[in-house]
């Protein structure tokens, strides 16, 4: 599987295409500025980004709310579950 979208960054690998969205995990030091991102263009501001080790609990909470999940943030739940499936997060990171 390979990117459709230009995406810049030299820390980032890529893991995976959930409909329209590219996901890529970026992988900094330290391990808790880690990153998932979303992105659905060539366009540089075109993509969305959350730190990997809030995402879960982001996502835990608008859920206990009742909140609507926005699409960006499905993709980025595929995105985490890939990272972790192919071991792309830093094994340091400990997910709340
Ligand atoms: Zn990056």
């Amino acid at each position: 599987m390979t990117p459709r979208y230009e995406h810049d960054c030299p820390a980032c690998t890529f893991v995976g295409i959930y409909k329209e969205y590219d996901l890529w995990v970026c992988v900094d030091s330290p391990a808790s500025h880690s990153s998932l991102i979303a992105r659905t263009s060539d366009e540089p501001p075109d993509y969305s980004s959350y730190p990997a080790k809030l995402f879960t609990q982001v996502l835990y909470e608008r859920l206990m709310k009742k909140e609507e999940i926005p699409e960006h943030m499905i993709a980025t739940g595929v995105c985490l579950i890939q990272a972790i499936t192919q071991e792309v997060l830093p094994s340091d990171l400990s997910l709340a």
